[in-house]
């Protein structure tokens, strides 16, 4: 596989693998030093032979294209990509404090004031990364990690969307693209030859928006707001809005959020027809 975006001076050996920060059947990251600057960094390691044999190469490969796009201090950043014969190295910036919802299911949820300080911060990242015209499509507690001074990094662009790209949903025409539990209802109705690419960029830039009152509620409350044993009823909560916020939850916050999870992305706040994210970010919850 040719890792085009990005040159690399480094290789493995450059690097001191001090722990096992994760593993799944895909990838494997672990925590490295730069030997010659003693800086740390997170390093993604997946197997060549296995993602050819899956034919996940081109979705690795958008991947690393998306992250080495982003500027940003609120998204994980590549600094060098290399390989060997065997294996892809992504060597990303390290996120010291994990993952928000490690932070969220330690206290069962969030204090206002910081979910007050995340929710902002998440609505700055997406308003970058829209302003980009990219998608990330699986915002969740798990893909916001937390730096040494607890500032969010956004990860895991693995099912992200970028304009003109339709090569990604090809294969996945019988199925939604994210998590469950924060997938918008309209990826779940809209037909099939929508969901493999004709649904127009706006349209699903405001589809993370959805996710982001997902995670609004998750934080004040602990729990997603459309959550079940089975997926089949998730779903069947979602397309019917099927939610309520707890009645001591925050009333700006709950307003918020019943203007997040609305069902026609048009009416959802922060979505162009409404004045976009500074009629967003201008709602008294912040
Ligand atoms: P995927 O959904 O793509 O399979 P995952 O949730 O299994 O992803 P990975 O991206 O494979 O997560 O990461 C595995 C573990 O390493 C996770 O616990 C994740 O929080 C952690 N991790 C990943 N990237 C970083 C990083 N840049 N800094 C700190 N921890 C990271």
């Amino acid at each position: 596989m040719s890792l085009s975006s990005v040159t690399s001076t480094k290789c493995p050996d450059d690097f001191m693998v001090s722990k096992l920060l994760g593993e799944d059947e895909d990838s494997t990251v672990v925590l490295a030093q730069d030997i010659s600057t003693g800086k740390q960094y997170a390093i993604k390691i997946l197997d060549q032979e296995k993602l050819a044999h899956e034919d996940k190469l081109s979705q690795v490969q958008k991947e690393q294209h998306v992250i080495s796009r982003l500027k940003h201090p609120f998204f994980v950043k590549l600094h060098y990509t290399f390989e060997d014969e065997k294996r892809l190295y992504f060597v990303l910036s390290y996120a010291k404090n994990g993952e928000l919802l490690s932070y969220i299911e330690a206290n069962t949820s969030l204090p206002l004031e910081c979910a007050r300080f995340y929710a902002a911060e998440l609505v700055l990242a997406l308003e970058y990364l829209h302003r980009l015209r990219i998608i990330h499509r699986d915002l969740k507690p798990e893909n916001i990690l937390l730096t040494d001074d607890m500032h969010i990094q956004i990860t895991d662009f693995g099912t992200a969307k970028l304009p003109n790209d339709h090569r990604s949903d090809l294969k996945r025409t019988t199925s939604f693209v994210g998590t469950a539990e924060y997938v918008p209802p309209e990826l779940l109705t809209t037909k099939r030859s929508c969901i493999s690419g004709n649904m127009s960029i706006t349209a699903l830039i405001i589809s993370d928006l959805w996710a982001l009152g997902c995670i609004i509620y998750q934080m004040l409350s602990g729990k997603t707001p459309f959550h079940d044993d089975s997926e089949y009823y998730v779903f069947q909560k979602i397309v019917s809005r099927d939610f309520r916020c707890p009645v001591n939850m925050d009333t700006d916050a709950q307003d918020l959020i019943g203007k997040l999870l609305v069902v026609d992305p048009d009416g959802r706040l922060g979505s162009a027809g409404l004045g976009g994210f500074d009629k967003l970010k201008s709602h008294p919850f912040f």
